[in-house]
């Protein structure tokens, strides 16, 4: 078995030489400062990839993934992504990105424990078994169950965002900041903007609760 991943080192010559073909001075004006617009927070799943879905290069987006897309307000990690990109990157725009068919997801709504990452998505199995009698009601079979929890993560995270000392002060100060909902879908290659839009704490304190029955309604 190769013990040097070769492969991937040849690809990534074949990469660079590619875009210093078309754009000569490509690395050089990469290298000056990063400049990105938007912060994506997104699941770590290997489909599910910022800038090819958003059709941007290097440079142009901000990104957090796990497992999930889960916003722990206690997780260093994210708060220190969350910190720079508002403070020293000055992003306007913060993007949660769910997916269809997200393993973190399917795992949380499974009531499965002992592992790790149970703990990880225990918020959102918590939000589960909250809603999981109307949910049936609501969307009958399991598959629709499955698509519209991976949307009310998206909304719970979102939520939690917008609850950050980090994001209140950016809003406290002035400072631009819009935060936004999204879902991805693996089958078509498409985002579905399903928000919540939140572009000021005025409007996360006129949002339902998460926990409210009407979250679940479409
Ligand atoms: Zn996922």
């Amino acid at each position: 078995m190769a013990r040097t991943l070769t492969h991937l080192l040849a690809r990534n010559v074949a990469w660079a030489r590619g875009k210093v073909a078309a754009h000569p001075d490509y690395f050089r004006n990469m290298a000056e400062a990063q400049r990105p617009k938007y912060l994506w927070i997104g699941c770590s799943d290997s489909r599910v990839t910022a800038n090819d879905i958003l059709g941007l290069e290097p440079g142009e987006v901000f990104v957090h993934r796990n497992l999930g897309n889960i916003v722990h307000t206690s997780d260093l990690n994210v708060l220190s992504v969350l910190e720079f990109a508002i403070d020293q990157l000055k992003v306007r725009h913060l993007i949660v990105c769910g997916h269809y068919g997200c393993g973190g997801v399917r795992r949380a709504m499974s009531g499965a424990r002992g592992a790790l990452s149970d703990h990880w998505l225990q918020p959102l199995s918590m939000l589960h078994r909250k809603h999981k009698c109307r949910l049936e009601a609501l969307f009958g079979d399991e598959r629709s169950q499955f698509d519209r929890m991976c949307e009310i993560n998206v909304g719970m995270q979102v939520r939690r965002l917008a609850a950050t000392p980090i994001v209140e002060d950016a809003w406290a100060r002035g400072q631009e900041l819009h935060l936004h909902g999204w879902v991805y879908a693996v089958h078509d290659g498409l985002l579905r903007d399903i928000g919540p839009h939140l572009s000021s704490a005025v409007e996360r304190d006129a949002l339902p609760s998460i926990d409210d029955d009407t979250a679940i309604e479409r």
